[in-house]
């Protein structure tokens, strides 16, 4: 490995004091469920390893508390870097997404609940209601999703 001479940049000291932003990205669904005061707003600030963005990638997240579960709403923002699929040279995609998931609480489900769940357009995702959710994670999903659109780069041998 190759000793790096950098000095570190002002954007490593930035993601030094970021790291305290981040502390609260685990949300605790029991206590979502049963502390009225529990935290539903979240800032989220994100870097991934498996994915080159310009900047970190930033979301805004809402949770509200439902009768069977909870639904997340998040806003998140980030310049993602990928390859152009003609030529391969990196492009720089800017992406805003409106993040929307609903979560049911396991014991609301029965079986065949989970079965049939596959086949509607009314998706949600069934949660342990004492487990986590990690919105890094719930983030990340949608980052790459939105990743697998094939960029072209802004050469015209590569538009048309
Ligand atoms: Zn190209």
């Amino acid at each position: 490995m190759e000793a790096s001479s950098e000095s570190p940049s002002p954007e490593v000291l930035a993601d030094g004091a970021l790291a305290e932003v981040l502390q609260n990205e685990i949300v605790k669904i029991g206590d979502l469920r049963r502390n009225r005061n529990a935290p539903t707003h979240y800032e989220g600030i994100y870097r991934y390893e498996d994915l080159k963005t310009i900047g970190p990638v930033v979301c805004d997240w809402s949770l509200a508390l439902e009768a069977a579960g909870f639904v997340v709403h998040g806003n998140l923002q980030a310049n993602v870097e990928l390859e152009c699929v003609r030529c391969l040279a990196p492009v720089v995609i800017p992406v805003a997404l409106q993040i929307d998931e609903r979560f049911v609480f396991d014991s609301f489900v029965d079986r065949s609940e989970k079965e049939k769940e596959l086949l509607s357009d009314d998706f949600y995702e069934v949660v342990d209601e004492e487990g986590e959710l990690d919105l890094k994670d719930l983030a990340h999903q949608w980052l790459l999703l939105e990743s697998e659109n094939h960029p072209l780069c802004g050469r015209a041998e590569c538009q048309f």
